[in-house]
């Protein structure tokens, strides 16, 4: 059983009521989480607000630095057994349930480096003034992550807000807790004061509505689907708590027939099935130049044949979904693609070894998908390749800007000019030239426009969010 994290304590939930745990690999319950409500939010806020106002803002930016730094050296430390609770809790496969841990310590570090170098400006004004900006903590943020990178997500909205010097509360996915509560027992052991970092988990519509609610949260980042962060957004706006929206995602990989494609079709693939395309960034519409569209298709076909799917220890390409709801949701968008008459041209295997009652679904690469069908224009958040043809390159942009999302795009071409020219007029927050997604960097600006939301996180921008500016003048003649 596992308990929220309160003020450096393990607490059970208000309610006394529990959430199975359940393995997507097959479907079996192996553990339990605190099922908690408005009551356990409160109790972490209060936690969170006392440790703001008597410790966490007495700190200096560099002792905050140093902590975060001792935190990430002890994730490092405790890397596999991260890895291995996320590869059993969500089902990722052994190779990105390691990259994953690595990747939640490079954020600690990255933030931790980052503390004492955020600063305000001094600024001409009339004479007998000087004036100046801070850069002030809003004090306590509220936190809600998905399911489908929990330690990432964390690291980079977590990372940033502690950073920056605000305390923290955070209700992870109710499928994706068990790394980040054991996250939280690590930064307690390496010194974090009581109420800087707490975490309650439960169901979204409960305990992630209760948090978005309280009048104790300065600050409200969400991570999630569109529809959810819409419901944030109305909440926040009713006591104007500013949020950051990291929402979802059609992206668009753009092949120019003069691109390297020994370089690309790897890229490609790798972009939707990824984490078996539960990736707000996957690369799921692919918009290519009709002169290389059959030979393309071809090749991308035979690769797709050979991927295989099973169960996450098994580490192959692709690991099950994170829950059967999940896995009917792509089956849906399947059947209604076989409605519409939509050609696949291949899937991968799902190997004998996958168990029945784990949430596997092959990858699938459909063609000539119609732009206004919803397989082009919603998320589908599964491995499922999207592919359309192009005339030229205003069509290309036409088709890349054609959904309602604007997270990430692709552009594969070796023409420099058509390089800046398509990354100009292409709508979103991340593009990519001749390589799909910059290999995750921490040090990289992330975030949406449009229906994919606004703000950014990871990086250094993400520590401007997380503060707020506050203007001082001073007449001193
Ligand atoms: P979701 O919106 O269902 O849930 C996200 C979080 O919100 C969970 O913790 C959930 O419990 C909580 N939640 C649900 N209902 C709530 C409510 N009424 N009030 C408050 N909180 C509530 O999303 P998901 O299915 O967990 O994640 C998948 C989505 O997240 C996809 O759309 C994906 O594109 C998006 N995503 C975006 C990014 C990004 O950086 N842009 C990154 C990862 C995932």
């Amino acid at each position: 059983m596992q308990f929220n994290f309160i003020a450096n304590r393990l607490l059970p939930s208000a309610s006394g009521k529990s959430i199975p745990v359940i393995d997507p690999s097959d479907g079996m319950e192996f553990d339990q989480i605190q099922r908690s409500n408005a009551a356990d939010i409160d109790s972490a806020v209060k936690a969170a607000r006392s440790c703001f106002e008597q410790v966490w803002q007495g700190l200096s930016a560099a002792e905050r630095g140093r902590l975060m730094m001792r935190l990430s050296t002890k994730i490092a430390a405790h890397a596999e057994e991260l890895a291995m609770l996320e590869l059993r809790d969500c089902g990722k496969p052994v190779k990105q349930a390691r990259a994953d841990a690595a990747a939640l310590a490079r954020y600690f570090e990255f933030y931790a480096g980052a503390c004492d170098k955020l600063h305000g400006e001094t600024l001409p004004y009339q004479s007998g003034f000087s004036v100046m900006t801070w850069r002030e903590p809003h004090g306590v943020t509220g936190h809600i992550i998905p399911w489908n990178y929990p330690m990432q997500i964390f690291g980079r909205s977590v990372g940033g807000a502690l950073a920056a010097g605000n305390a923290c509360v955070v209700k992870p996915a109710e499928d994706a807790c068990l790394s980040l509560l054991r996250v939280a027992e690590l930064a307690a052991e390496v010194g974090f004061p009581a109420g800087a970092l707490n975490i309650v988990t439960g169901y979204g519509h409960e305990v992630g509505d209760a948090l978005a609610r309280h009048p104790g949260i300065d600050h409200i980042s969400f991570t999630g689907s569109p529809n959810i962060g819409t419901l944030i957004q109305q909440v926040a706006a009713e006591r104007h708590c500013p949020v950051t929206l990291e929402l979802g995602g059609k992206s668009p990989q753009i092949v120019f027939a003069d691109a390297d494609l020994d370089a690309a079709v790897p890229a490609i693939i790798n972009g939707i099935v990824q984490n078996a395309g539960q990736t707000c960034s996957a690369g799921s519409r692919l918009l290519v130049d009709l002169a290389i569209y059959e030979p393309l298709l071809e090749r991308l076909g035979q690769a797709f044949e050979s991927l295989r799917v099973g169960p996450a220890s098994m580490d192959l390409d692709l690991g099950p979904l994170i829950r059967q709801s999940q896995q009917q949701r792509v089956w849906d968008y399947l059947s209604d693609a076989q409605v519409a008459g939509i050609p696949m041209v291949a899937q991968g295997t799902v190997v004998d070894e996958a168990p029945d009652t784990g949430f596997y679904q092959a990858p699938t690469l459909l063609r000539d998908v119609p732009v206004r069908h919803r397989l082009a224009q919603e998320e589908v958040f599964g491995p499922v390749l999207c592919a359309m043809s192009f005339r030229d390159e205003a069509h290309a942009v036409e088709l890349a800007n054609s959904t309602r999302f604007g997270l990430a795009a692709g552009i594969w071409t070796r023409d420099g000019a058509r390089q800046f020219r398509m990354a100009k007029r292409v709508k979103s927050g991340q593009v990519f030239i001749n390589n799909y997604g910059a290999g995750g960097g921490v040090e990289l600006p992330f975030g949406g426009v449009k229906s994919s939301g606004y703000g950014r996180e990871k990086g250094f921008e993400a520590l401007y969010g997380f503060t707020t500016l506050k203007t001082v003048a001073l007449r001193h003649d």
